[in-house]
């Protein structure tokens, strides 16, 4: 029997067939196995052509140059690196930090360690659409201001932050901008040439590559940005970050943006075409809220609230689908969505929270099967609850 129809891309990705392709090439005694820092023989030399290769690929994606490309374990380090890389090197009095409540745990969870370190931290609150006013940015900067931290996409909403609009901010005012990417690289366009950021966390298994690699962009022009590494070890990446590289990771995540930056705009509009109609019938069914800005979210993914319904229940419901309720890092216990309680959402609208995402290998089929698997249910537990119209009445 086939799994469920997969539509939890935001959680992360299937690994494209040509991607482990090119993963499976760094690994055998006849491939480019060896270390990419023994440059004393061709085995090590491969390696660190393909390490080269690769860097090219992600950087060649944002406009970048390869060498404010650094190789880390996913966008997690990368995020820790530019927060606590920079903090630790900023002097006081330039101790203070802005993010929003929105961010992902890998943004808010280093900003309450670098609390306990002594820095100051304003998180800004989104409107209900989810969106950071830019005047919210500006209103919130101080002269002690080191670093502003703002994703472009939000991972549970899917809503597009006006990065370049806060990258304006921070640049007049001489504060660095960092932007966890995780979630738009690869799917959106980003051109670090124009836009005003210092630096940016990447994934690779949120784009069709491997878990356990990612990548920080540091711009080295025309300032460079000074941190302090996370890792001391073999002064691999400069110093920036050492361990060895696992050269077959790397490998394909430049693939694995290599191919995004072909097919980006194709792709995304298929996607969209397929979340518009799983949008449009679900909203059809009636008590379905959408959580997030309407126009300024990326194609693939859809957080829709069914009135009187709690998630939990739903996805019970439908073995069918493979969802996700809320984020994917807080849905072991019950505690509802720190987004979409930031965005003010009502208790109902939390509990009944579902992350529909799509991706590079969802079809109509699937969509097909999500929309009567979803209705099926609703209209079910709806018939359990008849307060289900009072309560969405209420909301
Ligand atoms: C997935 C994700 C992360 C964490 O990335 P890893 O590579 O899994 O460490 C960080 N930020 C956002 C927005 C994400 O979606």
């Amino acid at each position: 029997m086939p799994g469920p129809v997969y539509l939890d891309y935001a959680a992360t990705t299937p690994v494209d067939p040509r991607v482990v392709a090119q993963l499976l090439q760094h690994l055998t005694l006849d491939g480019d196995f060896g270390n990419p820092s023994s440059n004393t023989h061709p085995y090590g030399r491969a390696a660190a052509q393909a390490v080269e290769i690769a860097r090219a690929q992600v950087a060649a994606l944002l406009h970048a140059n390869p060498r404010e490309i650094i190789w880390t374990s996913g966008a997690t380090e990368a995020n820790n690196l530019a927060l606590r890389g920079v903090m630790a090197i900023s002097r006081s009095p330039r101790r203070h930090l802005i993010t929003a409540k929105t961010e992902h745990k890998a943004i808010l969870d280093v900003c309450r360690a670098l609390e306990r370190d002594g820095c100051a931290v304003s998180y800004l609150d989104p409107a209900p659409d989810g969106r950071i006013a830019p005047d919210r940015l500006a209103a919130a900067l101080r002269p002690e201001t080191a670093l502003v931290s703002l994703m472009h996409v939000n991972n549970e909403t899917g809503v597009v932050q006006d990065i370049a609009a806060f990258g304006e901010m921070t640049r007049q005012r001489g504060v660095l901008l960092h932007v966890d990417a995780a979630q738009s690289a690869g799917k959106l366009p980003l051109d670090l040439q124009t836009l005003p950021i210092d630096l940016l966390s990447l994934s690779a298994h949120k784009l069709y590559g491997p878990k356990g690699i990612g990548a920080l962009y540091v711009r080295q022009s025309p300032v460079r940005v000074r941190l302090q590494p996370l890792l001391y070890g073999g002064g691999q990446e400069h110093g920036w970050r050492a361990g060895t590289l696992p050269t077959h990771q790397i490998a394909a995540m430049g693939e694995a943006f290599r191919i995004a930056g072909d097919i980006m705009a194709v792709e995304a509009a298929q996607i969209r075409a397929l979340r518009d109609r799983l949008e449009q019938r679900l909203i059809e069914l009636g008590g379905v809220t959408l959580n997030g800005h309407p126009e300024q979210r990326i194609a693939g993914i859809l957080n829709l609230s069914f009135a009187g319904i709690a998630a939990e229940a739903l996805l019970a419901a439908t073995p069918e689908i493979a969802v996700s309720t809320g984020s994917a890092c807080t849905s072991a216990s019950y505690e509802p969505s720190h987004v979409l309680r930031a965005m003010g959402c009502d208790e109902w609208r939390m509990r009944g929270a579902v992350r529909f995402s799509l991706g590079r290998f969802s079809t109509n089929a699937d969509i097909d099967l999500a929309v009567a698997a979803i209705s099926a249910a609703v209209k079910r537990l709806r018939a359990l609850s008849p307060r289900w119209d009072l309560d969405h009445a209420a909301g």
